[in-house]
Protein backbone atom coordinates (compact mmCIF):
# COMPACT_ATOMS: atom_id res chain seq x y z
CA UNK A 1 0.00 0.00 0.00
CA UNK A 2 0.89 3.39 -0.55
CA UNK A 3 0.79 5.09 2.91
CA UNK A 4 0.85 9.21 3.97
CA UNK A 5 1.96 9.44 7.54
CA UNK A 6 1.94 13.53 8.64
CA UNK A 7 4.25 14.05 11.53
CA UNK A 8 6.70 11.38 10.43
CA UNK A 9 9.71 12.59 12.09
CA UNK A 10 7.80 12.92 15.60
CA UNK A 11 8.80 10.24 18.40
CA UNK A 12 5.39 8.04 17.00
CA UNK A 13 5.12 9.15 13.20
CA UNK A 14 8.63 8.04 12.63
CA UNK A 15 8.21 4.85 14.53
CA UNK A 16 5.04 3.72 12.84
CA UNK A 17 6.95 4.83 9.58
CA UNK A 18 9.51 2.11 10.22
CA UNK A 19 6.74 -0.37 11.05
CA UNK A 20 4.97 0.23 8.29
CA UNK A 21 7.95 -0.41 5.87
CA UNK A 22 9.01 -3.60 7.65
CA UNK A 23 5.67 -4.60 6.19
CA UNK A 24 6.23 -3.90 3.01
CA UNK A 25 4.24 -0.72 2.05
CA UNK A 26 5.49 2.80 0.66
CA UNK A 27 5.36 5.27 3.00
CA UNK A 28 4.99 9.06 1.93
CA UNK A 29 6.57 10.62 5.24
CA UNK A 30 5.52 14.29 6.05
CA UNK A 31 6.44 17.14 8.68
CA UNK A 32 7.23 20.87 8.48
CA UNK A 33 9.77 20.24 12.16
CA UNK A 34 7.51 21.69 14.10
CA UNK A 35 8.93 19.35 17.18
CA UNK A 36 10.02 16.64 14.82
CA UNK A 37 13.46 16.14 13.98
CA UNK A 38 15.26 15.19 10.68
CA UNK A 39 17.52 13.00 13.19
CA UNK A 40 14.66 10.27 13.93
CA UNK A 41 13.96 9.74 9.82
CA UNK A 42 17.67 10.02 8.45
CA UNK A 43 18.34 6.27 8.44
CA UNK A 44 15.16 6.16 5.90
CA UNK A 45 17.28 8.16 3.30
CA UNK A 46 18.26 6.09 0.19
CA UNK A 47 15.11 3.75 1.05
CA UNK A 48 13.33 3.14 -2.19
CA UNK A 49 9.72 2.96 -0.36
CA UNK A 50 10.01 6.15 1.68
CA UNK A 51 9.41 9.52 0.37
CA UNK A 52 9.99 12.65 2.82
CA UNK A 53 8.37 16.04 1.84
CA UNK A 54 8.50 18.66 4.58
CA UNK A 55 5.28 20.12 4.38
CA UNK A 56 2.91 21.81 7.16
CA UNK A 57 -0.46 20.16 6.91
CA UNK A 58 -2.40 23.43 7.47
CA UNK A 59 -1.44 24.29 3.83
CA UNK A 60 -4.03 22.07 1.66
CA UNK A 61 -1.28 19.55 -0.35
CA UNK A 62 -1.56 16.89 -2.85
CA UNK A 63 1.25 14.04 -2.95
CA UNK A 64 -1.55 11.76 -5.41
CA UNK A 65 -3.56 8.93 -4.10
CA UNK A 66 -2.61 6.81 -0.86
CA UNK A 67 -4.64 3.68 0.57
CA UNK A 68 -4.16 5.00 3.78
CA UNK A 69 -3.22 8.00 6.05
CA UNK A 70 -2.49 7.60 9.65
CA UNK A 71 -2.36 11.58 10.82
CA UNK A 72 0.48 11.60 13.69
CA UNK A 73 0.98 15.47 13.32
CA UNK A 74 0.62 17.53 16.38
CA UNK A 75 2.80 19.05 19.07
CA UNK A 76 2.27 16.56 21.89
CA UNK A 77 4.22 17.45 25.11
CA UNK A 78 3.23 20.48 27.32
CA UNK A 79 6.17 22.47 27.42
CA UNK A 80 6.24 22.32 23.59
CA UNK A 81 2.12 22.56 23.02
CA UNK A 82 2.02 25.59 25.27
CA UNK A 83 5.11 27.26 23.20
CA UNK A 84 3.67 26.67 20.15
CA UNK A 85 -0.54 27.01 21.27
CA UNK A 86 -1.77 28.56 17.80
CA UNK A 87 0.03 26.17 15.99
CA UNK A 88 -1.28 23.38 18.09
CA UNK A 89 -4.84 24.54 17.65
CA UNK A 90 -4.33 24.73 13.91
CA UNK A 91 -2.69 21.49 13.34
CA UNK A 92 -5.97 20.14 15.45
CA UNK A 93 -8.40 21.45 13.36
CA UNK A 94 -7.39 23.16 9.37
CA UNK A 95 -4.59 20.47 9.43
CA UNK A 96 -6.91 17.58 10.43
CA UNK A 97 -9.35 18.85 7.38
CA UNK A 98 -7.27 18.56 4.84
CA UNK A 99 -5.78 15.08 5.67
CA UNK A 100 -9.06 14.32 5.60
CA UNK A 101 -10.22 16.03 2.29
CA UNK A 102 -7.72 13.62 0.97
CA UNK A 103 -9.01 10.42 2.45
CA UNK A 104 -12.10 11.46 1.04
CA UNK A 105 -10.98 12.09 -2.43
CA UNK A 106 -8.55 9.03 -2.29
CA UNK A 107 -11.04 6.95 -0.27
CA UNK A 108 -8.13 6.47 1.66
CA UNK A 109 -8.35 4.38 5.14
CA UNK A 110 -7.52 7.10 8.24
CA UNK A 111 -6.02 7.04 11.34
CA UNK A 112 -6.21 9.50 13.50
CA UNK A 113 -4.18 10.17 16.94
CA UNK A 114 -5.95 10.95 19.25
CA UNK A 115 -5.15 11.32 23.17
CA UNK A 116 -6.08 10.50 26.79
CA UNK A 117 -6.45 14.31 27.40
CA UNK A 118 -9.85 14.40 25.85
CA UNK A 119 -10.84 13.05 29.23
CA UNK A 120 -9.13 15.69 30.63
CA UNK A 121 -8.50 15.48 34.94
CA UNK A 122 -10.64 12.89 34.69
CA UNK A 123 -13.41 12.33 37.84
CA UNK A 124 -14.13 8.79 36.30
CA UNK A 125 -11.05 6.23 36.89
CA UNK A 126 -10.09 4.15 34.26
CA UNK A 127 -10.80 6.07 31.61
CA UNK A 128 -13.82 4.46 29.11
CA UNK A 129 -14.04 5.84 25.68
CA UNK A 130 -17.79 6.38 26.93
CA UNK A 131 -16.61 9.33 29.23
CA UNK A 132 -17.04 12.37 28.03
CA UNK A 133 -14.27 14.49 29.93
CA UNK A 134 -13.29 16.99 32.72
CA UNK A 135 -11.35 20.02 30.72
CA UNK A 136 -10.72 23.09 31.35
CA UNK A 137 -11.43 25.06 28.10
CA UNK A 138 -9.78 28.22 28.39
CA UNK A 139 -6.86 27.14 30.64
CA UNK A 140 -3.18 26.92 29.18
CA UNK A 141 -3.48 23.03 28.06
CA UNK A 142 -6.60 23.93 26.17
CA UNK A 143 -4.49 24.22 23.20
CA UNK A 144 -3.97 21.03 23.15
CA UNK A 145 -7.26 19.42 24.49
CA UNK A 146 -9.50 21.12 22.55
CA UNK A 147 -7.62 20.80 19.56
CA UNK A 148 -7.79 17.19 19.60
CA UNK A 149 -11.14 16.94 21.27
CA UNK A 150 -12.01 19.14 17.75
CA UNK A 151 -10.02 16.83 15.36
CA UNK A 152 -12.13 13.80 16.84
CA UNK A 153 -15.42 16.08 16.05
CA UNK A 154 -13.85 16.39 12.60
CA UNK A 155 -13.21 13.21 12.04
CA UNK A 156 -16.37 11.62 12.74
CA UNK A 157 -18.66 14.25 10.52
CA UNK A 158 -16.47 13.47 7.62
CA UNK A 159 -16.88 9.75 8.65
CA UNK A 160 -20.83 10.38 9.51
CA UNK A 161 -21.47 13.07 6.73
CA UNK A 162 -18.90 12.24 4.13
CA UNK A 163 -18.94 7.94 4.41
CA UNK A 164 -14.81 8.41 5.26
CA UNK A 165 -13.22 4.90 6.73
CA UNK A 166 -12.17 6.64 9.66
CA UNK A 167 -10.42 5.18 13.08
CA UNK A 168 -9.78 7.38 16.09
CA UNK A 169 -7.04 5.77 18.94
CA UNK A 170 -6.95 7.70 22.39
CA UNK A 171 -3.39 7.40 23.03
CA UNK A 172 -2.39 7.22 26.75
CA UNK A 173 1.37 8.09 27.65
CA UNK A 174 3.97 6.32 25.75
CA UNK A 175 7.70 6.48 25.27
CA UNK A 176 10.30 4.74 23.46
CA UNK A 177 12.91 5.59 21.19
CA UNK A 178 13.13 8.93 19.58
CA UNK A 179 11.22 10.45 22.61
CA UNK A 180 13.13 13.61 22.38
CA UNK A 181 15.55 13.88 25.13
CA UNK A 182 14.51 17.41 26.03
CA UNK A 183 10.80 18.17 24.84
CA UNK A 184 9.83 18.16 28.64
CA UNK A 185 7.82 15.18 29.10
CA UNK A 186 8.39 13.07 32.42
CA UNK A 187 10.04 10.00 31.27
CA UNK A 188 12.01 11.85 28.86
CA UNK A 189 13.22 14.16 31.76
CA UNK A 190 13.99 11.69 33.98
CA UNK A 191 15.87 9.66 32.29
CA UNK A 192 18.27 12.52 31.02
CA UNK A 193 18.35 13.61 34.75
CA UNK A 194 19.22 10.46 36.18
CA UNK A 195 21.97 9.56 33.29
CA UNK A 196 23.53 12.96 34.13
CA UNK A 197 23.42 11.93 37.70
CA UNK A 198 21.13 16.07 37.80
CA UNK A 199 18.55 16.59 40.34
CA UNK A 200 14.94 14.21 39.10
CA UNK A 201 11.96 17.64 38.61
CA UNK A 202 9.38 16.17 40.02
CA UNK A 203 6.39 18.58 39.77
CA UNK A 204 3.86 19.14 43.03
CA UNK A 205 4.00 15.96 45.11
CA UNK A 206 4.13 13.25 42.58
CA UNK A 207 1.54 11.56 43.94
CA UNK A 208 -0.40 12.08 40.45
CA UNK A 209 -0.45 8.84 38.48
CA UNK A 210 0.25 8.55 34.39
CA UNK A 211 -0.15 5.32 32.83
CA UNK A 212 2.64 4.18 30.81
CA UNK A 213 2.55 2.44 27.53
CA UNK A 214 5.77 1.17 25.35
CA UNK A 215 6.08 2.37 22.21
CA UNK A 216 5.94 -1.07 20.23
CA UNK A 217 2.85 -2.36 21.73
CA UNK A 218 1.05 0.82 20.61
CA UNK A 219 1.90 0.41 17.45
CA UNK A 220 0.72 -2.77 17.73
CA UNK A 221 -2.42 -1.77 18.60
CA UNK A 222 -2.74 1.34 16.58
CA UNK A 223 -2.51 -0.99 13.39
CA UNK A 224 -5.34 -3.63 14.65
CA UNK A 225 -7.60 -0.32 14.70
CA UNK A 226 -6.25 0.81 11.59
CA UNK A 227 -7.55 -2.86 9.92
CA UNK A 228 -10.65 -2.77 12.31
CA UNK A 229 -14.18 -1.43 11.31
CA UNK A 230 -14.81 0.53 14.15
CA UNK A 231 -14.96 4.41 13.66
CA UNK A 232 -15.59 5.30 17.29
CA UNK A 233 -12.88 5.96 20.23
CA UNK A 234 -10.59 3.09 21.26
CA UNK A 235 -7.82 3.67 24.32
CA UNK A 236 -4.43 2.11 23.93
CA UNK A 237 -1.99 2.22 26.34
CA UNK A 238 -0.92 0.27 29.47
CA UNK A 239 -3.60 0.38 32.63
CA UNK A 240 -0.36 -0.10 34.61
CA UNK A 241 -0.70 2.98 36.80
CA UNK A 242 2.69 4.71 38.65
CA UNK A 243 2.63 7.48 40.69
CA UNK A 244 5.67 9.92 39.37
CA UNK A 245 7.13 9.44 42.40
CA UNK A 246 6.79 5.45 41.71
CA UNK A 247 8.14 6.55 38.18
CA UNK A 248 11.31 8.17 39.40
CA UNK A 249 11.97 5.21 41.51
CA UNK A 250 11.80 2.95 38.81
CA UNK A 251 14.50 5.07 36.81
CA UNK A 252 16.81 5.50 39.30
CA UNK A 253 16.89 2.02 39.64
CA UNK A 254 17.39 1.11 35.68
CA UNK A 255 19.87 3.71 35.50
CA UNK A 256 21.84 3.20 38.54
CA UNK A 257 21.99 6.93 39.12
CA UNK A 258 22.42 8.74 42.25
CA UNK A 259 20.05 11.79 41.57
CA UNK A 260 18.36 13.13 44.06
CA UNK A 261 14.85 14.49 44.03
CA UNK A 262 13.69 18.22 43.55
CA UNK A 263 10.07 19.26 43.99
CA UNK A 264 8.94 22.17 41.52
CA UNK A 265 5.18 23.32 41.43
CA UNK A 266 2.72 21.53 39.36
CA UNK A 267 1.76 23.09 36.16
CA UNK A 268 -1.67 24.68 35.84
CA UNK A 269 -4.69 21.92 34.90
CA UNK A 270 -2.19 18.75 35.24
CA UNK A 271 -4.68 16.02 35.43
CA UNK A 272 -4.16 14.23 39.01
CA UNK A 273 -5.12 10.94 37.81
CA UNK A 274 -4.96 8.76 34.17
CA UNK A 275 -5.12 5.19 33.59
CA UNK A 276 -6.87 3.51 30.40
CA UNK A 277 -9.85 1.36 30.56
CA UNK A 278 -8.67 -1.22 27.45
CA UNK A 279 -11.56 -3.43 27.60
CA UNK A 280 -12.85 -2.41 24.37
CA UNK A 281 -9.37 -2.73 22.73
CA UNK A 282 -9.21 -6.50 24.51
CA UNK A 283 -12.51 -7.59 23.17
CA UNK A 284 -12.45 -5.42 19.77
CA UNK A 285 -8.94 -6.10 18.76
CA UNK A 286 -7.56 -8.60 20.84
CA UNK A 287 -5.01 -6.46 21.62
CA UNK A 288 -3.29 -5.93 25.43
CA UNK A 289 0.16 -4.38 26.29
CA UNK A 290 2.94 -6.42 27.11
CA UNK A 291 5.66 -4.67 28.11
CA UNK A 292 5.58 -3.87 31.63
CA UNK A 293 7.42 -0.28 32.49
CA UNK A 294 10.56 -2.02 34.02
CA UNK A 295 11.07 -3.60 30.36
CA UNK A 296 10.23 -0.83 28.50
CA UNK A 297 12.78 1.66 30.20
CA UNK A 298 15.38 -0.81 29.90
CA UNK A 299 14.65 -1.23 26.39
CA UNK A 300 14.64 2.43 25.69
CA UNK A 301 18.08 3.18 28.03
CA UNK A 302 20.26 2.49 25.07
CA UNK A 303 18.38 5.29 23.11
CA UNK A 304 19.13 7.77 26.09
CA UNK A 305 22.55 7.25 26.60
CA UNK A 306 23.32 7.71 22.54
CA UNK A 307 21.13 11.01 22.95
CA UNK A 308 23.72 11.80 26.16
CA UNK A 309 26.90 11.06 24.44
CA UNK A 310 25.12 13.26 21.52
CA UNK A 311 25.02 16.06 23.70
CA UNK A 312 21.57 16.15 24.50
N1 LIG B 1 6.33 15.68 35.40
C1 LIG B 1 7.22 15.78 36.47
N2 LIG B 1 8.51 16.14 36.20
C2 LIG B 1 8.97 16.38 34.94
C3 LIG B 1 8.06 16.26 33.85
C4 LIG B 1 6.74 15.92 34.13
O1 LIG B 1 6.85 15.56 37.63
O2 LIG B 1 10.16 16.69 34.80
C5 LIG B 1 4.94 15.26 35.68
C6 LIG B 1 3.88 16.18 35.10
O3 LIG B 1 3.58 17.25 35.98
C7 LIG B 1 2.72 15.22 34.94
C8 LIG B 1 3.39 13.90 34.62
O4 LIG B 1 4.73 14.02 35.07
O5 LIG B 1 1.99 15.09 36.14
C9 LIG B 1 3.39 13.54 33.15
O6 LIG B 1 3.87 14.65 32.44
P1 LIG B 1 4.19 14.63 30.90
O7 LIG B 1 4.62 16.00 30.54
O8 LIG B 1 5.09 13.53 30.56
O9 LIG B 1 2.81 14.29 30.17
P2 LIG B 1 1.26 14.57 30.46
O10 LIG B 1 0.74 13.26 30.89
O11 LIG B 1 1.09 15.61 31.54
O12 LIG B 1 0.74 15.04 29.15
Amino acid sequence: MRILVTGAAGFLGSNLTDRLLALGHHVLGIDNYATGEHENIAHLQGNPRFEFHQLDICTPFDLGPVDAIYNMASPASPPEYLRLAIETLRVGSVGVENTLKLAEKYKANYLHASTSECYGDPLEHPQRESYWGNVNPVGPRSVYDESKRFAEAMVMAYHRARGVNTHLVRIFNTYGPRLHPSDGRVISNFIMQALKNDPITIYGDGTQTRSFCYVDDLLDGILLLAASDEHLPVNIGNPGEFTILECAEEVLKITGSNSKLVFAPLPEDDPTRRRPDITKAKNLLGWEPKISLHEGLSRALPYFQQMLAAGH
